[in-house]
Formats: structure tokens, C-alpha cells, sequence
């Protein structure tokens, strides 16, 4: 029997993602008490394959570690392919989430029950993505030693008022800089610089270590280091780069202005044709569903 509804994997079996709730004492709900992960399938001439899936599960298992979370990332694998092929998804965006339920309203997490789900939700097929415009938040990134930087539900609350008072001033987006001038990350992608043509991604100790960025150092042989606000203003170039945000060209920053971006969509061109199998020798990065 196949159900034309939407699909979503719960706790070991597929459901239509209608038929599901989730209650009020929910932990995660009050507490943020979960870790989820932005994970992308693209259409490939094999058929349908998930971009790096195993460093997505990895980096998801550090964070329910993190949280005492019983996480078998066989499973969650497991859930992912079986959503996309249930929901028939080629080019996707796929969203896992552990998180503790039901239970008292004490903060251990002790003696609540802990469940995974996984959402896939059909994406535009797109190149080059928007160009954004970024404002400097007023609200520093969650210290790396106030908690690391995973994908923590919780810690998304630093991204969402970030964001919130970048659009509140007109900007599209928000760039997390530092008390010393360095710049971190935006609310959901990493950031890299261009200038005279060679290519740095930024890297801070607060940011999430992307596994875009990571792809992008290992296509480009771009160097990572730190990267003062100054040194951002100065660079021909700045593009955000993740999962969902692929690799973005970034217009402005305040009012600093940027120019066409030319290394940028070059580069973009090149995470396009790597996410959809067309270069042979990144192929060990795709999973097949
Ligand atoms: N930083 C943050 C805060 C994010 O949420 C994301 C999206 N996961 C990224 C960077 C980019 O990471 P990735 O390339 O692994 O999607």
C-alpha cells in the first residue's frame, strides 16, 4: 500500500506526516534538548544520492553523545534513504532530529524517552543561490565554550535572534563576528573570502565546522585561518556556504558593497556538477538511495 501523503520516518517505522504529534511535555520543546541535521539528496545519472550522508550522521552523533542521547547511526542512515525513497524524492532536503519527549519538567534527561525522526521536502534545483546582503549582529555566536558548536536545537536561538535584528535593520542575513574583530559564521552557513584570486575560509573556534566548507577546502585547496572583519571588508569576494545555502555570493556586507563574485560562481559551478556525480573523482561523496 503507498500513500500519496508525505512521508515521515518516527521511531522505526514511515507515517504520513499528518498523522503524528508530539506532547506538551516534549523536553526538547522547553529545553531545546535535541540535535538535528540539514542533510541534501540531489538528482544524479545514477539515480537519486545523498551528498556526504556519512559525515552528516557523524557530526549528529558527536551532538546526541553530547546530550546522553542513545544514537545508532546505522539507523538514522537507514531512516534517511527509506524517507526519500517512501516520499520518491530526487533533489531534497533532509532533516533529522533526536530529541528527548515526554517526561517531568526537570532538566535531566534522565527518564524521558528519546525519539528520531527524519522529514525530506522536494528542493529547487538552483545555481549560484541569491545574493545576500549581511548585517553585523549585535549578538555574538554562542561561545564554543558555552556550547560547542553542534547542531543543539537549543543553540538556534542565538541564530534566530541574529537573524531576526539583521532583517529588523533591512539585511537579508546576519554575520557573527567576535569581541576581537574576527569574523565567525553566518546563522546557518560558513564564510570564505576572496582576494587576488586566492580563495580563505574563515575559521573560528564558535562556528560550525560545515561539511560544504570542508568540501569547498578540499575542492578549491582553499586555505582556513582566521579572519579579521577588516580583512572582510577588504576582500574582492565573500560567499556563505552549507547544506542548504550551497555556495551563496554574498553582495554586501553593511554597507560595504561587493563586486560580480567571479571566483565565487566558478566555484559554485563546481559544488554543482560534484553534488550531482558529474566529477568522477568526487563521486566516494554520494550515497545512492
Ligand atoms: N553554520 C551553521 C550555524 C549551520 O547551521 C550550518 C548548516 N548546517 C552551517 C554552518 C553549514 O554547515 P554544512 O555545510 O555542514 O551544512
Amino acid at each position: 500500500l503507498s500513500s500519496t501523503r508525505p512521508q515521515v520516518w518516527f521511531d522505526g517505522a514511515l507515517h504520513d506526516i499528518d498523522s503524528l504529534q508530539a506532547g506538551l511535555t516534549t523536553h526538547a520543546m522547553h529545553y531545546g534538548s535535541g540535535v538535528f541535521e540539514g542533510i541534501r539528496s540531489y538528482a544524479t545519472a545514477g539515480g537519486a544520492a545523498v551528498f556526504r550522508l556519512p559525515e552528516h550522521i557523524e557530526r549528529m552523533r558527536q551532538g546526541a553523545a553530547l546530550l546522553g542521547m542513545a544514537f545508532d547511526p546505522a539507523v538514522a542512515t537507514g531512516a534517511v534513504l527509506a524517507t526519500l525513497r517512501a516520499n520518491g524524492h530526487r533533489d531534497a532536503y533532509i532533516r533529522p532530529l533526536a530529541w528527548f519527549g515526554e517526561g517531568s519538567f526537570g532538566l535531566d534527561v534522565e527518564g524521558h524517552a528519546e525519539h528520531l525522526m527524519v522529514a525530506t521536502t522536494a528542493t529547487q534545483v538552483h545555481l549560484g543561490g541569491t545574493r545576500a546582503r549581511l548585517g553585523i549582529s549585535r549578538w555574538r555566536r554562542n561561545s564554543a565554550d558555552s556550547l560547542p558548536p553542534l547542531k543543539l536545537c537549543g543553540a538556534y536561538v542565538n541564530s534566530i535572534l541574529a537573524k531576526r535584528e539583521s532583517k529588523s535593520r533591512g539585511f537579508d542575513e546576519a554575520l557573527f563576528t567576535d569581541a576581537d574583530g574576527f569574523v565567525v559564521e553566518c546563522t546557518g552557513a560558513n564564510v570564505f573570502i576572496v582576494k587576488d584570486g586566492s580563495v580563505t575560509a574563515v575559521q573560528h573556534r564558535d562556528a560550525l565546522p560545515g561539511v560544504t566548507r570542508d568540501t569547498l577546502i578540499q575542492l578549491s585547496g582553499a586555505d582556513s585561518r582566521a579572519v579579521t572583519v577588516e580583512e572582510l571588508y577588504d576582500a574582492d569576494e565573500v560567499f556563505a556556504c552549507g547544506t542548504a545555502a550551497e555556495v551563496a555570493p554574498v553582495h554586501g556586507v553593511e554597507d560595504r558593497s561587493y563586486g560580480d563574485n567571479p571566483v565565487t560562481r566558478e566555484l559554485a559551478a563546481l559544488y554543482a556538477r560534484v553534488v550531482r556525480g558529474e566529477a568522477e573523482a568526487a563521486r566516494s561523496w554520494l550515497t545512492a538511495v
